[in-house]
């Protein structure tokens, strides 16, 4: 059966591999569509849509995955079939990465402080074209560094949250980004609900326009994916997947290989059925 991955990204944010590369890594994968969605960024999609053109019978889908906050704890929300030309969402992701860059400044200053310098130049260095940099980048340099050997000690030592160097700046919530995505008459999508503590905040989030949940994820657990299914159901929303795919660094693949999650791609019919 034909298949779809809706989570990848791509050097646009914290991925290693260009759009371009993504798309024909998931061609060689034998997948017939992937979705692009960068953290706060839709700098990969035209790219990766010229890319799919090419290839007859694989879909790319415009997306982007937004950081929000929600009692402390990060959340992400997908948006698939974005307009990503919308002057109005444009400006407002504008708004998205200066907060993106004043939580980098605060996780530098904090590594700072525990003797691990890293000069903001350096971080600058990581970011491709109008993309983004995050903390992937600053992961990547603390293995460059020699100060961790792998990301996932990076994010378990000083980046995930708790951490000695976590840092968390005012976002906007998750209801909120749900009403940007809609605004560009995007399909709002709550990614990977097994990697936080707030189910409760599923209701909450249908009765304000949600649409999808990432059911099967890298991070899941088989009982999280039966979870999560289960949940969709009680609430009607339509059940995705994605690999999460960052490329790879130091040989690792962060998160999960395209095509390791996917849905048969009848579900991308149902997600652009639910467009205003
Ligand atoms: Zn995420
Ligand atoms: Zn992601």
């Amino acid at each position: 059966m034909k298949q779809v991955d809706l989570h990848t990204h791509t050097t646009a944010s914290d991925g290693t591999f260009s759009p371009s590369e993504n798309i024909q890594r998931a061609i060689a994968k034998g997948l017939n569509g992937i979705a692009i969605t960068d953290h706060d960024t839709i700098d990969g999609i035209e790219e990766a849509l010229f890319e799919a053109n090419k290839h007859e019978g694989f879909e790319c889908v415009p997306g982007i995955e937004i950081s929000t906050l929600y009692n402390g704890q990060d959340i992400h929300v997908l948006g698939f079939y974005i307009d990503y030309k919308n002057q109005a969402f444009l400006s407002k992701l504008k708004e998205l990465a200066s907060v993106r860059n004043k939580r980098n400044k605060m996780i530098l200053q904090k590594l700072n402080e525990l003797g691990i310098h890293i000069h903001e130049s350096e971080l600058e260095d990581k970011r491709h074209g109008e993309g983004n940099v995050g903390r992937g980048h600053i992961a990547e340099i603390l293995m460059e560094k020699g100060v961790v050997n792998s990301l996932p000690e990076a994010f378990d030592k000083y980046l995930g949250k708790g951490k000695a160097a976590f840092a968390i700046t005012e976002r906007i919530s998750p209801i909120e980004a749900i009403q940007i995505i809609r605004d560009a008459n995007g399909v709002p999508v709550l990614a990977h609900p097994g990697i936080y503590d707030a189910d409760e905040l599923i209701p909450e989030l249908c009765e304000n326009g949600l649409v999808g949940l990432e059911c099967c994820h890298p991070d899941h657990t088989i009982e999280q994916v039966t979870h999560y299914k289960k949940l969709a159901e009680d609430y009607s929303l339509i059940k995705t997947a994605g690999s999460d795919f960052h490329g790879f660094r130091n040989g690792e693949v962060f998160h999960g290989d395209l095509g390791s999650c996917s849905v048969p791609i009848n579900v991308l019919e149902k997600l652009k059925n639910k467009r205003k």
